[in-house]
């Protein structure tokens, strides 16, 4: 039925043409269903049937649905790439006209899929991109194979340039000839930027911790060099007249100046561990006397507060160490000084311990026990950060910067060891810590069982009118197993001497402090001589201060060994054991009484000094000035080289940092011309930049000597001198490092206070609030003629400048205490005046050693 209606439907034009083909159509079989078909059909003429039509009927519902199936997958597809976030696109291969041109191409080039759709790349873009664009098409085409474009620019009409990846891939047809190009890119633009700017990020990150070590040289040039100018020119107008109040306030500024550096040194010490920068160093030293001389000076902080200070050294810690003692000191002084300022009644108690690490190196357990305020357990973790204090009210109560407990952290963990806390409020703390050291293999004078054993058991008698350290020699002794009696005068002594005569048990040695008033040691030990029932003991005098004849004296009196204080647990271990065994061979020690001559001799030298910071400059100057030199001034490099073409100088101090010509380049320039001329002329180097390294630069490029800033008058002395001294001898003679060799009196002061900048502070400031009293006492006593009173103030004087190591206001001191000793005053005026300028002296050296930073 369907058939018939097929061919009616195409009736007309069958007949005519007499064959039909792939007439569409549907069938619908007996079950109902349709199914879609081609008819073919011919008209034939047939002998018994007549005409007659033959058809054919197809079933193409499959194909059909195929077909439909494909373009939906079509539509799918499209859609796909319409809605893909990369830019697509499709070419015909012949002439590169776009097919294709999904949305994202749309939003990256700015053009429409209408617009561009039949036309070329280079309808649209630059030529260079479009030729661009043309190359890398046809070399996919041609080589039929996938091409990845990496990385290209493109221009685009409002999104500026872009940055693309581009893959290409050619789509064959039938025969495998290349039909279309399909370009799928990526705009990776935002990802560059973020990229980059990673990278721009990291390698600022990177320069800043190259400039970290840079930054710390200049923030302590930058901030120590004005405090410098600020503490200098305080101490300068200390000099002038001044009203009381004027006085108070100068003075105010200057414990705020001193506050200030204290804060600086520490913040500058964190920082440094912190940036890595700050390295340990590993000498061989005693461990026994290192915190013998810790303790003396933390002695006179505990003494103020009336607190009791002792320590305990197990006897099996070994003495000979290897490892950074400065900065073990640091530890304990902060922890000690700490003990010491949180306890206002009772006792600071250092203990060590040590275990065995292994057969090189020892563990060592320090605890630091006080009986103070305490710390509640809530903040006894905290304390170790950096600025963290127990109470935030502590600051304004008992000052301090809350670095001190992280700074020592940093040194134990430094030192392979770690720091904790036990603490009770109200009862006291006791702080641990541990380091590791290594074992020296022999060197330094051991403090042997053998030497011990020796003196365990024997009395002695310690006469010493100080305090401090008749409890730090009695300890000393105890520790070695003797029984000290300690007496505090000459006549006390004699008293014990007899007592111990008539109890049949005689001291077998003495160790007499010589600077005494009233009897000093030598009258001491002349009164015991001449009491002829004391069997003679022997007899070791210590001395803050030598003085010419000493040595002759001691000699005569029979005295068996003469030691300069402070005295070093070692030194006079290794003086008793010798005295004791061989007391015929014992003399005095010359060495020790002749040091004073060195400082005799000055010559007055013409200095250039080339700094161009004003108060720099006139610091500088003040001190060579009261050297007693000539200085003649330069702001730079290059008036500093015509200076010296055009006078004759013996010296030139060179700042390292200077515009236009900085220090470094004028020395070689200098040493350029010396090539030609002959000779060598003594350069001294004067840098801010106490870094590592940088001594080494000024050497290299030719300075004699290098003073580090802020200058002390100490060091800029003594490395003249060094430098002077040395030059003349030989005036080839190659670089010194003047820095390693000059420094010993200031180090001797910095090491009795243990390199503590704030003690030494509180100390300078005490002398320097002290010694115009006494010298006002002095010319009084001198104007009134009294002149126990002036060796009463002579010798006070003299006991408090001892510390300080300044021998020539010793010896001046000791001369006007002589004077006064003998009544005959008419050499006062002379040495009272000699005495004063010596002061000041010591007063300069002191102000600027105060401003001296620890390395
Ligand atoms: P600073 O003493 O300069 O403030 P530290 O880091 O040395 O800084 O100490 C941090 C804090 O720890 C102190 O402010 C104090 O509150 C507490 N502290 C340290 N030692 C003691 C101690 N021995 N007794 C009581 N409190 C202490």
């Amino acid at each position: 039925e369907s058939a018939v209606r097929a061919k009616t439907t195409i009736l007309p034009q069958f007949w005519h043409d007499r064959v039909v083909r792939d007439v569409p159509y549907q069938y619908i079989k007996n079950d109902g269903t349709v199914i879609d078909v081609l008819l073919d059909s011919v008209v034939m003429d047939d002998p018994v049937w007549g005409t007659i039509s033959l058809s054919t009927v197809r079933n193409i519902t499959l194909r059909k649905r195929a077909e439909e199936e494909t373009k939906r997958t079509k539509a799918l597809l499209n859609s796909i790439i319409e809605n893909l976030p990369n830019p697509v696109f499709l070419k015909d291969a012949k002439e590169l006209k776009y097919v294709l041109w999904n949305k994202a191409s749309e939003e990256l080039y700015g053009y429409s899929s209408e617009e561009i759709k039949g036309r070329t790349a280079h309808d649209f873009f630059p030529v260079e991109q479009a030729d661009r664009f043309e190359i890398q098409d046809r070399e996919t085409l041609s080589k039929g194979d996938l091409l990845y474009v990496p990385e290209q620019i493109v221009d685009t009409k409002d999104k500026g340039t872009r940055i693309i990846l581009t893959k290409k891939l050619p789509i064959l047809d039938d025969e495998g000839k290349p039909q279309y190009l399909v370009g799928i890119s990526e705009d990776i633009t935002e990802r560059k930027e973020a990229e980059s700017a990673l990278i721009k990020a990291r390698e600022a990150a990177e320069q800043a911790s190259r400039s970290k070590s840079e930054f710390l040289a200049n923030m302590s040039h930058e901030i120590r060099t004005p405090i410098n100018g600020i503490m200098g020119m305080t101490e300068l107008a200390f000099n002038t007249d001044l009203t009381v109040e004027q006085h108070e306030y100068l003075e105010a500024v200057r414990i705020s100046a001193d506050s200030l550096l204290k804060l600086i040194n520490d913040i500058l010490d964190f920082s440094k561990i912190e940036a890595g920068k700050l390295e340990l160093i590993d000498v061989d030293f005693g461990l026994r006397d290192t915190i013998a001389d810790t303790m003396t000076m933390l002695a006179i902080q505990a003494h103020k507060k009336n607190l009791e200070l002792v320590y305990q050294i197990s006897p099996e810690v070994p003495d000979a160490i290897i490892g950074d003692p400065g900065r073990l000191r640091q530890v304990l002084v902060n922890l000690i000084g700490n003990a010491i300022k949180f306890t206002d009644q009772g006792e600071v108690v250092l203990g060590i311990q040590s275990g065995v690490e292994s057969q090189n190196a020892v563990h060592l357990h320090f605890t630091v026990t006080d009986t103070g305020i305490g710390i509640p357990s809530g903040k006894q973790e905290k304390i170790f950060r950096e600025f963290e204090q127990a109470d935030g009210s502590t600051s304004r109560k008992y000052g301090g910067t809350g670095l001190g407990l992280a700074i020592s952290s940093r040194f134990c963990e430094m030192m392979g060891g770690k720091i904790w806390v036990e603490s009770e409020v109200g009862k006291g703390s006791t702080f641990h810590f541990t380091v590791r050291m290594a074992l020296q293999k022999g060197g330094i004078v051991q403090i042997t069982d053998g030497q011990i054993s020796d003196l365990k058991g024997l009395s002695v008698l310690v006469v010493d009118d100080n305090e401090t350290n008749r409890r730090i020699l009695e300890q000393i002794l105890r520790y070695w197993g003797m029984h000290p009696t300690v007496v505090d005068s000459g006549s006390g002594a004699l008293d014990a001497m007899e007592k111990a005569h008539q109890d049949g048990a005689p001291f077998p040695i003495v160790l007499t402090d010589c600077m005494m008033p009233g009897m000093d040691g030598f009258q001491f030990v002349e009164r015991m001589n001449r009491e002829a029932r004391f069997a003679t003991p022997t007899i070791v005098m210590l001395t803050s201060a030598g003085e010419r004849g000493d040595a002759a004296r001691c000699l005569k009196l029979g005295i068996a060994a003469y030691l300069l204080k402070p005295v070093r647990q070692s030194e006079l271990l290794f003086t008793i054991s010798r005295v004791l065994n061989a007391p015929q061979e014992s003399q005095a020690r010359p060495s020790l009484i002749t040091r004073h001559s060195i400082r005799e001799s000055r010559r007055r030298l013409s200095i250039l000094l080339a700094e161009d910071n004003a108060v720099n400059q006139l610091l500088a100057t003040k001190m060579l000035e009261r050297m007693g030199h000539a200085v003649t001034t330069a702001g730079n490099g290059i008036a500093a080289l015509d200076s010296l073409e055009k006078t004759n100088f013996d010296l030139v101090l060179m700042d390292v940092q200077m515009p236009e010509m900085d220090g470094l380049q004028a020395t070689k320039i200098l040493r350029d011309r010396e090539k030609k001329t002959g000779g060598h002329f003594p350069v001294i180097a004067m840098t801010a930049y106490a870094m590592k390294g940088d001594k080494e630069r000024c050497l290299e490029s030719g300075m004699d000597g290098y003073i580090s800033k802020p200058i002390t008058a100490q060091e800029l002395y003594e490395t003249i001198e060094h430098v002077m001294g040395s030059l003349e001898k030989d005036s080839r003679q190659l670089p010194i490092p003047a820095k390693v060799a000059q420094v010993l009196d200031k180090t001797v002061i910095l090491d009795r206070v243990g390199g503590d900048v704030d003690l030494l502070g509180e100390i300078i400031s005490l002398f320097l609030e002290d010694s115009p009293r006494l010298l006002a006492e002095i010319r009084e006593a001198f104007q009134h003629r009294k002149p126990a009173l002036m060796e009463k103030a002579a010798h006070t004087l003299k006991g408090s400048v001892s510390n300080f190591a300044a021998e020539s206001a010793v010896q001046a001191a000791l001369r006007v205490e002589g004077i006064g000793r003998s009544s005959d005053l008419t050499e006062a005026p002379q040495a009272i005046m000699h005495l004063e300028r010596e002061m000041e002296r010591v007063r300069e050296e002191l102000v600027a050693l105060s401003q001296e930073i620890r390395p």
